[in-house]
């Protein structure tokens, strides 16, 4: 008798285990550049538009959409005990601005054979480390605005440069002095540092674990090596106008894997600049 009672005890319980209860949690923005840090149970699997997706020992996970990502995003869930949740995503599409830059260098928008050799050797490093998929959940301290200035250029949008049509923009640009300070937007280990890319001028990226990283550019100066570990809010560099740029700002991008995010949508609004209080 007493065996029998145990016997279904133990039934209930595993029943209990695998009901999907709690099993996803998503935080931030279904949108076209948007990221999102999701949580599940640990030992969950999870599968995003038929790519297994990192899932940190504690059940963090990583996931963004692209600048055309489209209407709707599949996300698989498969819990310990078998059990597949499938998610079907909404994911909100955007409308992009048309920006017109005049009065770069002919060179930098239509680039000589000779550059092009160099460009190239430039976006192959920087591929190169966006394949990173580190293990360590480095985004789980949050992001913040890696400097504070005007918003010069708007993630997505359209470029005619000079007359002539080019790629989207892929990041934010930042418009303030020389010299300004450029922080770490999230916790991370830098992957690369360049002293000077054709477009992006003197270069930075750092990794935030996951496949997610960031790309600070235009800089007059780094202050970090390849392979520092940095804190959120650490000092990596300044702003300048190295490269394509017709004055001093920072271009900085997001990225997960392959796919550009829109910064702007992973840290909210700019804080406002502290007025200083003079003292009498
Ligand atoms: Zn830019």
């Amino acid at each position: 008798m007493k065996r029998w009672r145990l016997f279904l005890v133990f039934n209930c319980l595993w029943v209990l285990a695998a009901l999907p209860v709690q099993a996803l949690e998503l935080n931030g923005s279904l949108i076209q550049g948007g990221l999102v840090i999701g949580r599940v149970d640990p030992g969950t699997k999870v599968i995003f538009q038929d790519r297994l997706v990192r899932v940190s020992p504690d059940g963090l996970f990583a996931i963004g959409f692209g600048r055309n990502a489209a209407k709707e995003a599949v996300l698989k869930i498969k819990r310990p005990g078998g059990i597949v949740m499938r998610e079907i995503l909404d994911v909100k599409p955007r409308r992009y601005k048309i920006s017109r830059i005049d009065g770069l260098p002919s060179r930098k928008v239509t680039p000589r054979p000779a550059d092009i050799k160099r460009i190239r050797a430039d976006s192959r490093l920087i591929k190169e480390s966006r394949r990173r998929d580190t293990p360590k959940a480095y985004f789980r301290s949050r992001f913040m605005w890696p400097a504070i200035g005007r918003i010069s250029g708007v993630f997505g949008s359209q470029r005619i440069l000079n007359g002539k049509p080019r790629r989207p923009h892929v990041g934010v640009d930042i418009a303030a002095p020389k010299g300004t300070p450029v922080r770490a937007m999230a916790d991370g280990i830098v992957t690369l540092v360049h002293q000077n890319m054709f477009f992006t001028g003197k270069t930075l990226m750092i990794d935030h674990g996951h496949g997610l990283q960031s790309v600070y550019a235009h800089l007059s100066e780094i202050s970090v090596k390849e392979g520092t570990a940095v804190r959120k809010g650490d000092l990596i560099g300044r702003i300048g106008a190295t490269g394509r740029a017709t004055a001093p700002h920072l271009h900085w991008g997001v990225s997960w894997f392959a796919t550009h995010l829109d910064p702007a949508l992973v840290v909210g609004p700019m804080p406002r600049k502290k007025k200083s209080v003079k003292k009498k």
